[in-house]
């Protein structure tokens, strides 16, 4: 879009004369809030906390200008110029790499884009990021915010404590909770409070899986809340809702927006490796927020952060059953991959299998690569024909984690796509080749957190086959033997049946 510089506004204009395309415009003026205009509450309703496109409203132009001369919403450019550089206001992309031109009809230049978040709607430099000026939308409490009745932890406890006054005065926390701590509940106080005092919030994880799992927790937790559920698709899309749980892709919609973001599994894929997703977190965080991080696996960074006194961290180095970790053992195995090859697995890995098959223990077997997985599964059929194998394109993965479930098979081979998020009640978990890079210290701290999860089954075994144990696997064990240890220490774990 073109627009036209007039006393201090800037207005859209459809031919070229006297107009500039947004980015070219110096300083874009903001006019001030005019109290006797009379703003339209659906576009508030739509626009508060956002950062949209034109497209994405479906409201006439003439409306989104005249809120804009009054003072209610704002133009920003969606691509900034910084010398020679162009960055994405949206997505916070700055390489070059990232953005290409086009004949674009709407300023009738060559425009230039931005192809790193273009799956949600394109942004050019004639494209204006449309935010929201004017008072925030009433939020009504219902009597009672909470209905959840359930009890903590000792070591939840003192976590949720920490929450609840990191959200009230604004700072930065994380929790580092063992896998099967219940780190979910341990957010219960702090969301209640936050909605008491008429604040917005945000869960957001990078795992679509993960969203469709806490909305109906938190929905029956929080019953009377209206809760927007956000993902690739959703239809809470448009809902302003005091609470939000969402993708940390679909943060990238959002500016200045809650005054608390929950940040689930930081650690985890795409938000580790995607500069963006940390970008767009810390961009819809209002400017004066709060900022809690939830993780089983910090990297070495934060863990160096916290050990240094850096960071305000609380652990819960303890599960709800008060039963410590199990501790993987290592197990050498020799070159597996040749073995494979030859159609043939380890000894010691059939060995570990078939025990466990005659003893009707359910497994999952970890591997590095689909290839040699699918090479496993043929051998390993032959000692049960139900086996089956699971990968992230496998159109089949949900249907066969549901049968693991129901213990309608045996053994389950994967890929590190189970490594979270999957809980079995009573599996022993082993890895084959564990000295690949793919397994690092989270990772596998993760495989271990498989086995041991419920309280009828609170220990299991957890072997990790190898060709060469590495440092990964070195720092997975000590960061599983310091959490049991400290758990020991405060008194969160049973002194009988230990695992080793
Ligand atoms: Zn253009
Ligand atoms: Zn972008």
């Amino acid at each position: 879009m073109r627009f036209i510089q007039k006393d201090n506004l800037i207005i859209p204009s459809k031919t070229k004369e006297d107009s500039l395309p947004i980015s070219q415009i110096l300083t874009i003026p903001n006019p001030t809030l005019n109290p006797a205009f009379n703003c339209n509450p659906e576009l508030q309703q739509r626009l508060t906390g956002k950062q949209l496109l034109l497209d994405d409203l479906p409201f006439p132009l003439t409306d989104i200008q005249e809120h804009y001369q009054n003072g209610y919403l704002t133009y920003r450019k969606g691509v900034e110029k910084n010398g020679k550089y162009s960055i994405c206001a949206r997505c916070g992309n700055k390489d070059p790499q990232w953005f290409a031109a086009y004949p674009c009809a709407r300023c009738g230049e060559d425009c230039l884009y931005c192809r790193s978040c273009l799956m949600m709607g394109r942004i050019s430099e004639c494209t204006p990021l449309i935010g929201w000026n004017g008072p925030d939308p009433e939020i009504q409490n219902p009597d009672q915010i909470m209905t959840w009745q359930g009890t903590l932890s000792e070591g939840q406890k003192v976590a949720s404590d920490h929450v609840v006054e990191a959200i009230r005065q604004n700072q930065e926390h994380l929790v580092w909770a063992v896998c099967g701590a219940g780190k979910t509940e341990v957010l219960f106080a702090g969301i209640e409070s936050a909605l008491a005092a008429k604040k917005r919030i945000c869960i957001a994880t990078p795992r679509t899986d993960v969203v469709l799992e806490l909305t109906p927790r938190l929905k029956a937790a929080f019953p009377d809340i209206l809760i927007a559920s956000l993902y690739g698709g959703s239809e809470d899309r448009h809902l302003y809702a005091p609470l939000t749980i969402a993708t940390t892709h679909q943060l990238l919609r959002f500016y200045h927006a809650f005054d608390a973001i929950i940040l689930d599994e930081v650690d985890a894929f795409p938000y580790t490796v995607e500069e963006s997703l940390q970008y767009a977190a810390v961009q819809a965080r209002k400017p004066a927020s709060a900022m809690i991080y939830l993780t089983a696996t910090p990297n070495s960074n934060w863990q160096r952060e916290c050990r240094t006194g850096k960071r305000a961290y609380t652990t819960i180095p303890a599960r709800f059953h008060r039963k410590p970790l199990p501790v993987p053992e290592f197990s050498w195995c020799g070159n597996w991959q040749k073995q494979l090859k030859k159609g043939n697995l380890p000894a010691n890995v059939i060995r570990w299998i078939k025990t466990r098959i005659h003893a009707d223990k359910q497994i999952l077997v970890f591997f590095p690569h689909i290839p040699l997985m699918e090479k496993a599964l043929t051998i390993l059929r032959q000692i049960h024909p139900e086996i089956e194998a699971v990968h992230a394109e496998d159109p089949d993965r949900k249907s066969k984690v549901q049968k693991m479930r129901n213990k309608e098979i045996p053994m389950l081979l994967t890929t590190t796509i189970l490594e979270r998020g999957v809980t079995f009640p009573n599996i022993d978990v082993a890895v084959v080749g564990a000295e690949d890079t793919i397994f690092t210290e989270s990772a596998l701290v993760q495989i271990a957190g498989r086995s041991g999860r419920s309280k009828d089954h609170p220990t299991g075994i957890v072997t990790l086959f190898h060709y060469g144990k590495t440092e990964d696997m070195l720092k997975a064990r000590r960061q599983i033997v310091a959490m049991n240890l400290e758990g020991f220490k405060k008194g969160l774990l049973d002194k009988q049946g230990a695992a080793k």
